[in-house]
């Protein structure tokens, strides 16, 4: 699933392609992708045609396009979802499930395979009221994130996993499986140690490195990844140290990475790096 470095890289291209233009036409051939108040296509193409995108803006890892006359298009490309701007007239892709023209004779294409992505639109106050949004923790980059704020939210889950809980959202928002495995392995912590149970100085080196970690793949545009891509089609270039990387050698000692599962989710660590 693409975590906050890669709808970040995202968000700046389309930011940068799409702000100021008008929507045209809008085709859904995967309805079921519609959340929300208006799931019914017609209604959604209708309320959606003439608006113009204002702004492309990011809260964890849902994009917000904030649209004129107060409408709002809140979307998640959960674990498949690709969004590509591309000219209208350019072939169909496979799994294309929602499109958007643009007066400027570009579309934005929202492209799924497992059609398990989200689309909602909204007015201000609904987005204001949406649940996983009021319920989500502090963004990493904001000043209001300090270590005390991560060991405060680590602590309200004392005795979880710290990888458990840096994949919940309420937790910090938008770090997901990959960077809480490359975070844990910088900061040396091991992912199944009680959330609860950090020092003060643990904390602060967590809370540093997955501010690290965020940055350093934000700029390499995300990670590289078959199912990731940006608005231009490009993949990331950050390389993970040990997400994915099972079995092979730690890059800082050399001792064979080991892989567990964490409330399902595979997590990779280095056994004599992190305690
Ligand atoms: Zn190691």
């Amino acid at each position: 699933m693409p975590e906050l470095p890669e709808v970040e890289t995202l968000r700046r291209g389309l930011e940068r392609r799409l702000t100021g233009r008008v929507v045209t036409r809008v085709r859904v051939p995967v309805p079921k992708m519609l959340k929300g108040r208006v799931v019914d296509p017609e209604a959604f193409a209708a309320a959606l045609g003439g608006r113009r995108i204002e702004s492309v803006g990011r809260r964890g890892k849902h994009l917000i396009f904030r649209l004129d006359c107060g409408y709002y298009l809140l979307l998640h490309l959960k674990m498949r979802g690709q969004l590509l701007v591309v000219p209208r007239d350019l072939e169909e892709g496979k799994y294309l499930a929602v499109a958007l023209e643009m007066e400027d004779g570009s579309e934005l294409r929202f492209h799924d395979m497992w059609t398990w992505g989200e689309l909602r639109l909204m007015t201000e106050a609904e987005l204001a009221a949406h649940p996983s949004l009021k319920a989500m923790g502090l963004e990493p980059f904001s000043d209001e994130w300090t270590p005390q704020a991560l060991q405060r939210s680590l602590s309200r889950r004392a005795r979880t996993s710290v990888k458990a809980a840096l994949l919940d959202q309420t937790v910090v928002a938008g770090v997901g499986n990959i960077y809480a495995d490359e975070s844990l392995f910088r900061a040396g912590i091991g992912p199944l140690r009680p959330a609860g149970s950090l020092t003060d100085v643990e904390a602060s080196r967590l809370h540093r490195e997955i501010r690290c970690v965020l940055a350093e793949a934000t700029g390499d545009g995300g990670t590289t990844s078959d199912n990731y891509v940006d608005a231009d089609g490009r993949t990331g270039r950050y390389a993970p140290r040990v997400y994915e990387r099972a079995g092979q050698p730690c890059v800082r000692c050399g001792t064979p990475l080991t892989r567990i599962k964490v409330t399902g989710r595979g997590t990779v660590y280095c056994p004599s790096c992190q305690s």
